[in-house]
């Protein structure tokens, strides 16, 4: 199951690094859509590779 979440404004530092760590501790794929990019969280690390 993959978990999606839209956002308005610019994901913060503080949500990448909490999204990143839930998506390794709950074992599911989030998928966020930041004002600029995709992010999609699994395992504990981003599709963007922390740039954004
Ligand atoms: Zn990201």
């Amino acid at each position: 199951m993959t978990i999606r979440v839209m956002k308005n404004l610019r994901m913060c530092c503080d949500c990448h690094e909490a999204f990143k760590l839930i998506s390794g501790i709950v074992e599911r794929e989030f998928v966020v859509r930041d004002l600029n990019r995709f992010h999609h969280f699994k395992s504990g690390s981003c599709s963007c590779n922390d740039y954004w």
